[in-house]
């Protein structure tokens, strides 16, 4: 018999499913994290193995899945340009094999799905901020393709799913997300620049530095993710999740600088292929739907950041 709700969290072993399984088993709910450890690890997790409600089973969700669940959140995916450019067919056929697979089961299960989408699929938007209702501007053949456009791809089965077989849905838009247990090497902006600062080491601005980006801190996002899931029926999203103040790179790389007291230079690299110039959210659906804004500050947030990553630093 079961009293709590029975939560999968697919890619529940990287970064931000690791601080999702935390969080729902704090809840009181059953969790079972769904990873095949591409990205993710067992670390990222081992404090929760003692848990009697939560279960860990290695397995890659473009394969079929049978396990009978009461929500879903379809996490899994490589997020970092790196690792979802290592293998691009696998990161189309992780999002897309993988949101069937995922979208298949909740309606057998009658299931509740949130799909882990991306400010990515506003591409190098022509908007700005960027609200729901603009559709992007994505290249759909260049070296970010296979996860803007498999991400895309997961967005309209969701809805297809939801129309044609009335499966729930609910699609969240995440942007930038940081805060520790994130991949040291996987050279995103954040930990590369914590790295860099920890090791003395110059750091890298790709371009010019005056691109931007918004940057969440990870327990906001995860606050964000379990309030979209629990609204009414009715709501499927896409939602916008991520914190609308906007910094340039150059502005985040001296930040990062002043709070290490590091003694690295800034220097520049070239600018990769699609970089989007600039990326702000507009979360008013999501302040009206899910009564949420973000509460950390960018300061605040890295401040836990570069605890976590002084520690992996010491320890070698
Ligand atoms: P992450 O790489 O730390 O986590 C992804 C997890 O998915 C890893 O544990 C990985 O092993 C697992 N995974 C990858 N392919 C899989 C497969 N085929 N089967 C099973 N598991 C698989 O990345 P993250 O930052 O925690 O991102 C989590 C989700 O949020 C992703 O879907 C990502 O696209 C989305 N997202 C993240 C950000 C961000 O800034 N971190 C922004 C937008 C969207
Ligand atoms: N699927 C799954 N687990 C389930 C139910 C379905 O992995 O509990 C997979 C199934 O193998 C199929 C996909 O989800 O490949 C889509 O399922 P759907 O029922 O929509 O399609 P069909 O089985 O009719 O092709
Ligand atoms: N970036 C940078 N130096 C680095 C890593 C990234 O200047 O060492 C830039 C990158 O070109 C982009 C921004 O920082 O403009 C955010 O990059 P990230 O890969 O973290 O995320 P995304 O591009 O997917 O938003």
């Amino acid at each position: 018999m079961h009293l709590a709700p029975r939560i999968m969290v697919t890619g529940g072993a990287g970064f931000i499913g690791s601080f999702l399984c935390e969080r729902l088993l704090d809840q009181g709910a059953e969790v079972l994290c769904v990873d095949n450890f591409f990205t993710g690890t067992r670390s990222n997790v081992a404090h929760l193995m003692d848990n009697p409600r939560f279960e860990l089973m290695r397995h890659d969700v473009t394969f079929p899945l049978f396990v009978e669940v009461d929500q879903i959140y379809n996490m899994a995916c490589p997020a970092s340009p790196i690792h979802y450019q290592f293998d691009p067919v696998q990161t189309t056929k992780t999002s897309v094999h993988g949101a069937i697979n995922m979208l298949g089961l909740a309606k057998r299960t009658k299931a509740r799905i949130l799909q882990a989408s991306t400010s990515e699929v506003y591409g190098d938007p022509e908007i700005h901020p960027q609200e729901e209702s603009y559709w992007g501007n994505v290249n759909p053949i260049g070296p970010r393709s296979c996860y803007d456009e498999g991400k895309r791809c997961a967005e309209t089965l969701c809805f297809d799913y939801h129309r044609q077989h009335g499966v729930e849905i609910k699609v969240a838009r995440i942007f930038n997300t940081y805060g520790p247990r994130m991949h040291p090497n996987d050279g995103r902006v954040v930990s590369n620049f914590i790295m860099q600062a920890l090791r003395g080491e110059d750091i890298t601005i790709y371009g010019d530095g005056s691109q931007t980006r918004s940057f969440c801190f990870v327990d906001d996002l995860v606050d964000g993710l379990i309030g979209l899931m629990n609204t009414d029926t009715g709501v499927t999203g896409p939602i916008n999740l991520g914190n609308p103040g906007e910094f340039t790179i150059k502005e985040l790389a001296e930040l990062v600088i002043e709070m290490t007291g590091t003694s690295s230079k800034l220097v520049q690299k070239p600018l990769p292929q699609d970089d989007p110039r600039k990326r702000k959210p507009d979360i008013t659906r999501a302040r009206d739907t899910l009564g949420w804004e973000p509460q950390v500050k960018l300061r605040d947030g890295l401040e836990k950041t570069i605890a976590y990553f002084r520690e992996l630093h010491a320890a070698g």
